[in-house]
């Protein structure tokens, strides 16, 4: 289909906004240099912030937990999807075990890493960790560059790709409540104990007892302690984690490996917003000829 002159104009003078906002925004992240970014991704929290812990041999796949989401976020989608998306920050995936006649039930959502490749990507700060625990998101500062999606090793931020006015969206660890003195709606409604709230310290003491009261029946392994440097969401199991598809990504937090790629954007996003209005200037003179 033809595109009209004015939709031509309207898409270009998106597209210089864009590039405006990335460069401007670029220029801030390269002034602000290593103490913007520490102060958004690199504040490792002490094990007094809020955490939560999933005892996955305790799920049931009630679902209460994406039924208390889905009320306390107000999104519409069908709650007995497995996989999140722009409006579901969490899901309970239920997994064949081999040699096993039942299934498990795995929760997924934002692990809250206590160093958060998302905000260490995020070159306007419309992600950060806060001392507390969660990982929030500012819509009013997020540009939908959706560099927080590349850099997430858990593939977790999601688009929303059906809306007029797309967000990322993500578990927020329902901050709000926290900062009210209250637990996550999840937590809250979850009927057997598999998802526990509360100080990460302590959650590491009691998944450890676990661990130890029943070393036959669990893997002895904490997924979160030190995965990805650390995260807010940790999770014990009797089936191995690979086999419920928890991803392997190593213990460094990967803000350390992309950051020398990150210190480029600066440069690449001044050179885009150039290029947009060089031949924002070009075509306008073709147009006066015209
Ligand atoms: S799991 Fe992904 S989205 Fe959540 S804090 Fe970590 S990097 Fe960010
Ligand atoms: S509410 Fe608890 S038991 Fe029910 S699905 Fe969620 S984590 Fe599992």
């Amino acid at each position: 289909m033809a595109v009209s002159q004015p939709e031509r104009v309207v898409g270009r003078r998106r597209l210089l906004r864009w590039g405006a906002a990335l460069a401007g925004a670029a220029a801030a992240r390269a002034a602000t240099g290593a103490a913007g970014r520490t102060a958004r991704a690199a504040s490792v929290v002490d094990g007094q912030a809020w955490a939560m812990l999933v005892d996955i041999t305790q799920c049931v796949g009630c679902r209460s937990c994406v039924f208390a989401c889905q009320e306390e976020n107000g999104w519409k989608g069908d709650p007995e999807g497995q996989q999140l998306d722009g409006e579901r920050w969490t899901a309970v995936r239920e997994v064949a075990v081999k040699g096993s006649e039942e299934p498990r039930f795995v929760r997924t959502e934002c692990f809250h890493c206590l160093q958060p490749s998302c905000a260490d990507a995020c070159i306007v700060g419309a992600l950060r960790k806060t001392a507390e625990g969660p990982v929030v998101y500012d819509a009013g500062k997020c540009i939908g560059c959706r560099y927080c999606m590349i850099a997430c090793p858990f593939q977790v931020p999601r688009y929303q790709w059906d809306q007029t006015f797309p967000l990322v969206a993500k578990c927020d660890f329902c901050a709000d409540r926290i900062a009210a003195g209250k637990q996550p709606a999840c937590s809250e409604a979850c009927p057997t104990g598999a998802t526990l709230f509360g100080r990460r310290d302590e959650l590491v003491e009691q998944a450890r007892a676990r661990l130890a009261s029943e070393p036959d029946r669990y893997v002895q392994h904490i997924y979160g302690l030190e995965e990805a440097g650390g995260t807010s969401w940790l999770f014990i199991t009797d089936v191995p984690f690979e086999q419920l598809g928890f991803a392997r990504v190593g213990t460094t937090p990967p803000p350390q490996r992309t950051r020398a790629w990150m210190q480029r954007v600066p440069a690449i996003a001044v050179g885009i917003a150039g290029l947009l209005a060089a031949a924002h200037v070009i075509e306008g003179r073709g147009g006066n000829h015209a």
